[in-house]
């Protein structure tokens, strides 16, 4: 989805965006780092120098809250915020902190523990940790 169908759904729903809130949505669709709610900050006070660290949190928290963008909790390192919704996986750096995306079947995932516990499953959230390509080579020299 794009800024402007997110923004038409949540006008639906009643909720106002200010351009400030604009420029937060805006800045983690076009971007594939998942960035933390203080890397998003720094962006955005770029253009909004009036924008707080509360209105990013809030603005994140809506959006999540409404399905538009996914959270991931990363033990008690910051979360990390995905502009994709979509179920998919994530793997971290333990190094420098690069998250990527790969997909995999493990979506199926939900399936298999509604069946074992009748939970209905709303969600899950998975990050593998490991050592990026990049910060392997690093460690090399
Ligand atoms: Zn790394
Ligand atoms: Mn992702």
């Amino acid at each position: 989805m794009d800024a402007v169908e997110i923004l038409k759904g949540l006008k639906d729903k009643g909720v106002r965006f200010t351009p400030q809130r604009q420029a937060i949505l805006e800045f983690l669709l076009a971007t594939d780092i998942h960035p933390t709610a203080e890397d998003i900050y720094k962006q955005v006070k770029v253009k909004f120098p009036g924008v707080s660290l509360g209105t990013i949190y809030n603005t994140l928290n809506m959006l999540k809250e409404h399905g538009f963008i996914l959270e991931l909790t990363c033990g008690d390192m910051s979360s990390r915020f995905d502009g994709n919704p979509v179920n998919h996986y994530h793997a971290m750096c333990n190094r420098c902190g690069k998250v990527v995306d790969f997909p995999c079947d493990l979506v199926e995932m939900d399936k298999y523990v509604a069946e074992k516990t009748n939970f209905i499953i709303n969600t899950h959230n998975l990050v593998f940790y490991g050592i990026c390509p990049e910060c392997q080579k690093e460690q090399q020299h």
